[in-house]
């Protein structure tokens, strides 16, 4: 019985690699650390809304004007969501899974992005770059002229101005028909 086992074992070989001495081959789809890409992001929290653990996180700094992206490592479950919603792909999972580190504080990565005044009000807003964003998918879908500039006005309201101007217009039609 114990040659049989001793068998099986040397005819299965090895199941181990002597990691770290050797590195490790990783699948495709292996999910490592989320690398994050400051210059690609528009702050648009999707993925903070998506992370289930709340790595991602967004928090507005009024008194500064500034919104700022942040991830905790420590607190991600590499699940990939935060990559399947992320509209620029400026969030994604790379193969790097060594994370330990000396100083929790290196756990922590962050971005800040300038949030956009209102134009009528100047109560701050939205990221400015989420804006400039949409102004531009709006453009490559084929709105133009007038129209892209009507839309580029509303874009950059605040959601309570964006309501009033809406009454406005709509009390301006209703006297029209009058
Ligand atoms: S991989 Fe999952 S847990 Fe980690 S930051 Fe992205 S959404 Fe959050
Ligand atoms: S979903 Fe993408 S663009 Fe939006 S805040 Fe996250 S990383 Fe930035």
């Amino acid at each position: 019985m114990p040659f049989k086992l001793l068998r099986e074992v040397l005819k299965v070989g090895e199941a181990t690699v002597p990691y770290p001495f050797v590195a490790v081959d990783l699948t495709p789809g292996f999910r490592g650390r989320p690398q994050h890409d400051p210059a690609q992001c528009i702050a648009c929290g999707a993925c903070a809304v998506a992370c289930p653990p709340n790595a991602l996180t967004m928090t507005t700094n009024l008194d500064e004007g500034i919104i700022t992206w942040q991830i905790f490592y420590g607190r991600c479950i590499y699940c990939g969501r935060c990559e399947e919603v992320c509209p620029t792909r400026a969030i994604s999972l790379s193969h790097d899974f060594e994370l330990a580190v000396m100083n929790k504080a290196d756990l922590y990565e962050q971005a800040d992005y300038r949030l956009a005044a209102c134009t009528r009000c100047g109560v701050l807003f939205a990221p400015a770059k989420e804006l400039t964003y949409v102004l531009a998918l709006l453009e490559q879908s084929g709105v133009t002229g007038d129209e892209l500039a009507e839309r580029g006005a509303l874009l950059a309201m605040c959601p309570t101005c964006r309501r009033k101007n809406d009454i406005v217009k709509l009390v301006a039609l209703n006297q029209e028909a009058v």
